[in-house]
């Protein structure tokens, strides 16, 4: 052994009592706790519920997650739940693709299966993480930035009048602290099933955006969703249209399911259009990310299966360089979950803020000081995702249907 190899040997000995009260720690765990029971409490929201989910294990430990919003969803937990009792909780993904399988057939590998599996994946994913005392996203790779920029999902005002899309802005940015925005474009006239955008809509919206950009300024991060509405020709006059207004990304202006008509969409225009929210699993992403149909992917992290689809789909897509904007109207359980993805993904660009207009969103949760600061959510280094729940708030507030997690 060389000199320099009998000092390293020497300075790794001296470091043994260290190394072995650290590592072994983990290797203790492995196999020596099981999950118990999986149960549900479903909190209500300004317009849906929130499926909160606790996985419960043997050793008193528990892990806390949530689901995605939706009839059907509270069913397939009590079913899906019989494939992860009894098993041990650090093989997360044979217990995502056991859950999985075992809803084939019954279901279609999407829907409320996926949004089930999310919450349970979830919930066993800040269960690792307490077993193992790192933060979820090391679990997932590792983090790429301490906070996430976070859009808020604004009001749309019932109006074509533009003084109040203004001035939902202004409150956004100023009594919210948002440092970007989206605006849901709803139509205010004309025929429902025929996909048509009137010209006169399309005017009206432009007179209503151009205000919003005057009032934020050239380089606001602006954001417009148009919620699979229209036709393509149309949608895509509509977005040409904007394309003097810098917006950050035009969402959801077609159909969610069809990739080629949407790659017409964006080759065509300057503006970066984003999708995703209406798709489950690497699967349904497919097309979407190998032809290039967007600019922006937006994967719904309960939705689409959980966090580490979201981190595969979202790792795929980077390979075209397609950026992520992640979609999320969960309460704070589920907004610190995708949180924890997303600080672990290296194409994020940002991650949705819902609900927070509703006056006890944020105490869903105990913390200490506001939920987002200064339009950002920084993301805990404790152990898990870092959070635990007021009862009494989710108590006075859950949902007729649900009991707390009994
Ligand atoms: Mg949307």
């Amino acid at each position: 052994m060389s000199v320099a190899g009998a000092a390293s040997a020497v300075g790794i000995l001296g470091e043994m009592p260290k190394v072995a009260a650290a590592v072994p720690k983990a290797e203790s765990e492995l196999g020596r706790v099981k999950i118990r029971d999986v149960k549900t409490a479903s909190v209500r929201l300004t317009y849906y519920d929130a499926h909160l989910v606790k996985v419960f294990t043997d050793s008193g430990l528990y892990g806390l997650g949530e689901a995605y919003r939706g009839s059907g969803t509270l069913d397939w937990i009590k079913t899906i739940k019989e494939e992860v009792i009894g098993e041990d909780p650090l093989q997360v993904d044979m217990l995502f693709h056991k859950m999985m399988e075992a809803g084939s057939g019954a279901d279609a590998r999407s829907g409320t299966l996926t949004g089930a599996i999310a919450g349970i994946e979830s919930a066993i994913l800040d269960l690792v993480g307490k077993i193992l005392s790192v933060p979820v996203y090391v679990l997932l790779g590792g983090k790429f930035r301490d906070k996430l920029l976070i859009y808020h999902d604004t009001g749309s005002p019932d109006t074509v009048e533009v003084g109040p899309w203004v001035e939902e802005a202004v409150r956004s940015r100023d009594k919210y602290g948002f440092k970007s925005m989206k605006f849901d474009l709803n139509p205010f006239r004309g025929e429902r099933w025929n996909r048509t955008l009137s010209t006169v809509d399309m005017k009206i919206w432009l007179k209503i955006l151009e205000a919003i950009r005057k009032e934020l300024g050239p380089d606001f991060p602006l954001a417009v969703d148009l919620h699979w509405k229209y036709n393509t020709r149309d949608a895509l006059k509509f977005i040409q249209m904007t394309e003097h207004l810098n917006l950050w990304f035009m969402e959801d202006p077609i159909p969610p399911e069809n990739a080629d008509a949407l790659a017409r969409i964006t080759r065509a225009t300057k503006v970066p259009i984003c999708t995703g929210e209406n798709l489950y699993t690497r699967h349904t992403w497919r097309p979407f990310i190998e032809q290039q149909a967007c600019d922006i992917i937006q994967p719904d992290v309960q939705k689409c299966g959980g966090l580490l689809e979201t981190k595969r789909i979202a790792d795929w897509a980077d390979l075209y360089y397609m950026p992520m904007a992640c979609h999320n109207l969960c309460s704070p359980v589920g907004t610190v979950a995708s949180g924890h993805a997303c600080a672990a993904i290296r194409s994020f660009i940002t991650l949705e803020s819902d609900s927070v207009e509703l006056e006890y969103w944020s105490d869903i949760i105990k913390r200490e000081g506001p939920f987002y600061k200064d339009g950002y959510l920084e993301v805990s280094d404790k152990a898990g995702f870092g959070i635990e729940l007021d009862e009494k708030v989710c108590r006075k507030h859950l949902a007729d249907y649900s009991g707390f997690f009994e």
